[in-house]
């Protein structure tokens, strides 16, 4: 539905020697069958690029490097081999098998990954068939926690996922706010409320950032509070070519801004950013199936200034309420206090998780995949219940014409 550009995605590389798994290990990953898989040792020999969509990580590059191991490629031309993947590696898997244990390719990749300042996990492989506690121990000694998987049970693989999150880069993030939306000379229009829960004498980290991004895409951009926006738009000589509005005030903003002029909010933007916003968009269906007595998660990302309009603490839940007309219990949580089992949730509400890094958000994602728990977040539930989730993401559409003027 999206389009993420491969320079935007989390470049996984998976090394290890020949007949360790490497393809199989891909397809349980990715739970496709997309690798080649063979039995036979250095079926592919040059890096294989598979472009994907891992849940919970987000767009990735899988890397599939059989072949550096290759008994044709010794010392230097190994070498050479491998650091030309990784210097398009952001994360390494380098698989252990049992039979083969740690030894001199194994060290060499190490000292390779940690030359290269890239982050590498050690994967013990075919734990279903074999005796893995040999090679498993002489890991611990080199002081790296391993992770044992199956690509056969499919054990371990979720704790891998996790782990790939906790050590991606900080701050790596799939796509930019709103750099690759706009035109040079394009003008977009900010709305930001200012009430009680907005910190004094400045603005909120989500609306600079994407202030900033405006100015480098060559753009301008005009800031105002919803009470400004209709004048604003009328003082414009022409319309902008994108409004981005807090999520609180959508449906008011949503009827100020006439409807050829694109729409969408700043924690769309941040989900689209932090690569969730089609699970969030999936996971807002949800909504429909609600009963009675079902339990809500509201999820906070940070302790923040809580006003008694409060989006995620007052309106969302009375919103949903009205919505559903049902009779529905919420649990609110904030700052690192998410369930580490949310599996007892109908529904879970993320907010715009602007203060946060991209990795706390996918750890909060991925224990809710691992659950099966349905997962959206404010600005994407506010507009399904408004009846313009359609139009705020249209913006983001694989056939949006970022250079239309209306
Ligand atoms: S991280 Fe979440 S709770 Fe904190 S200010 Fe941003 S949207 Fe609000």
């Amino acid at each position: 539905m999206f389009i993420t550009p491969s320079s935007n995605r989390l470049h996984i590389g998976i090394f290890g020697r020949r007949n360790l798994g490497k393809s199989s290990l891909i397809n349980a990953i990715t739970s496709q069958d997309m690798a080649i898989v063979s039995d036979v040792p250095g079926t592919t020999t040059d890096p294989v690029y598979k472009a994907m969509e891992i849940l919970p990580i987000g767009p990735c590059m899988l890397i599939d490097t059989a072949g550096i191991d290759d008994s044709g490629e010794l010392g230097e031309r190994r070498v050479g081999a491998t650091r030309k993947v990784l210097r398009k590696t952001d994360v390494a898997i380098l698989l252990f098998g049992s039979e083969t244990g740690v030894g001199g390719f194994e060290m060499e990749m190490i000292d390779l990954f940690r030359d290269a300042g890239i982050p590498f996990i050690p994967c013990v492989t075919k734990s279903d068939i074999e005796d893995t506690r040999g090679v498993e121990e002489q890991i611990v000694s080199l002081g790296l926690l391993p992770i044992k998987v199956s690509s056969v049970t499919l054990d371990g693989i979720e704790q891998l996922k996790f782990r790939i999150i906790e050590v991606s880069p900080p701050g790596w993030s799939p796509v930019p706010l709103v750099k690759d939306l706009l035109a040079p000379g394009d003008k977009v229009v900010l709305v930001c409320p200012i009430d009680g829960a907005m910190p004094q004498g400045r603005l909120i980290l989500p609306q600079v950032q994407v202030l900033r991004e405006v100015l480098d895409a060559d753009s301008s951009a005009v800031v105002v509070k919803d009470s400004g926006l209709t004048k604003a738009l009328t003082d414009l000589r022409r319309s902008p070519e994108l409004v981005i509005t807090d999520s609180q005030v959508f449906e008011d903003v949503a009827k100020m801004v006439p409807e050829e002029v694109p729409l969408t909010s700043f924690s769309i933007i941040f989900a689209r950013h932090k690569g969730n916003l089609d699970l969030f968009v999936a996971g807002v269906e949800a909504v429909k199936g609600l009963r009675d007595g079902d339990e809500i998660l509201i999820a906070e990302a940070c302790t923040h200034h809580v006003q008694p309009e409060d989006i995620g603490r007052s309106k969302i839940p009375t919103w949903l309420r009205e919505y559903t007309a049902k009779d529905l219990t919420f649990d609110i949580v904030s700052g690192g206090d998410f369930p580490a089992d949310p599996g007892k949730y109908k529904l879970v509400v993320m907010c715009g998780g602007c203060m946060v890094t991209r990795r706390e958000i996918q750890h909060r994602v991925g224990l809710c995949v691992s659950k099966s728990v349905p997962i959206t977040n404010y600005g994407v539930l506010t507009a399904f219940m408004m009846g313009i989730l359609g139009r705020v993401l249209e913006p983001f559409e694989e056939n949006y014409d970022k250079s239309r003027k209306v």
